[in-house]
């Protein structure tokens, strides 16, 4: 039996796979910890959990890992573009040490090719590239039969290839990568993805559903219905635009529309909302500083804030009791990987099933983490 282990931007999932390819258990855990030996940490509890629910006289005798590139050495140390707690870690070492089998590493999405080749879509196929859209944009690339390598290990790496030379920021530090303009995350939280909200419409009287004029205002696309009203992202090749906006009659969504803000392609002014200082926290002061926890370039003034869009750092986010601040926050982790949502519970108050209901979206949206 064998323990095998995905290590990917936005989740870490671990399962026990047998000689034919079944999966027997399956934990995944969302990508964190604070620091290198944070997140192994989270990964060693990880794998304790799978271990430990392992049926009745099941042995595990080898570890396999795909993990997010690049790494050297084949696989001696592992610096995943999108785990910036990780550059050079001894991923593999430590699980050896660990577990005491032998582990096979691999990058994930050479890993995954593997895969479709064994018992997927590329079976009976001698020559073909797999290709993976998710946190990151990974390729792996089989011919004759064989996995092809290249010097360290990273061939087929195919997200870190420049489609737009003048295109936005990749966490490897160029500009412009398929993976910068293309992953999952781009798509689905920031720019394609759609999401319909049932129970409110163009005849609803609440007026927060007024927000997803603001989203469209934006560059966001929105249809409504009698009672729905669909938001998805800009179309393609175009992004959230910065605006100037007074929240005033929908002050609630004012620390979400910071969320948004960030991704959006220049500075976004609020106005008019003075008064949420007085709300469960301080909501300009609070947004600002969060934001700025991240890296984020935001300002407050007496009745609104300036947000700057950026890329956001990984951080733990304080949320002050107030849920909107746990909600909003939570916007920007599904589109930039390392956010911590500090006191999570704090959505109880108003809608204790947040979290689970990001999570089913998130998993309807994109395949993988
Ligand atoms: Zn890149």
């Amino acid at each position: 039996m064998a323990l095998a282990l995905d290590v990917g931007g936005t989740k870490l999932a671990a399962g026990l796979v047998d000689h034919t390819g079944a999966v027997l258990v399956r934990h995944q855990v969302s990508t964190d910890g604070s620091g290198a030996e944070g997140l192994w940490g989270t990964v060693a509890a990880l794998v304790d959990g799978v271990l430990a629910g392992a049926p009745e006289g099941v042995t595990v005798d080898r570890c396999g890992v795909g993990c997010g590139g690049p790494m050297e050495g084949f696989g001696d140390r592992v610096s995943p573009v999108n785990i910036p707690q990780w550059r050079g870690f001894p991923l593999r070492d430590r699980l050896a040490g660990l577990l005491g089998v032998p582990v096979a590493l691999d990058n994930d999405a050479k890993a995954l090719a593997l895969a479709e080749g064994w018992l997927g879509a590329a079976v009976g196929c001698p020559d073909f590239i797999a290709m993976v859209v998710s946190t990151g944009v990974g390729g792996g690339i089989v011919l004759n039969g064989r996995l092809l390598d290249g010097a360290e290990g990273n061939a087929g790496h195919i997200g870190h290839v420049i489609v737009e030379p003048d295109g936005h920021r990749c966490g490897c530090g160029a500009q412009g990568c398929l993976e910068a303009e293309a992953s999952g995350t781009a798509i689905a939280a920031i720019t394609g993805g759609v999401v319909r909200i049932e129970g409110v419409g163009r005849r609803s009287t609440q007026g927060d559903v007024r927000f997803a004029d603001v989203l469209e205002t934006m560059g966001a696309r929105v249809t409504w219905g009698d009672d729905w009203v669909e938001v998805g992202g800009p179309p393609s090749g175009t992004s959230l635009r910065g605006v100037t906006v007074d929240l005033a009659d929908l002050s609630d969504t004012a620390p979400t529309l910071a969320a948004v803000a960030v991704f959006a392609d220049g500075p976004t002014r609020v106005r008019g909302v003075g008064f949420i200082r007085h709300k469960e926290t301080d909501r300009i002061a609070s947004v600002v500083t969060e934001l700025r926890r991240l890296g984020i370039d935001a300002d407050e003034n007496e009745d609104g804030f300036v947000v700057h869009p950026g890329t956001p750092t990984p951080a733990a986010v304080r949320t002050y009791d107030d849920h909107r601040m746990a909600m909003a926050f939570t916007v920007i982790g599904l589109g930039s990987p390392g956010v911590t949502i500090c006191d999570p519970g704090c959505v109880a108050k108003t809608f204790p099933g947040f979290f689970s209901m990001v999570e089913s979206l998130r998993a309807s949206t994109t395949a993988d983490g």
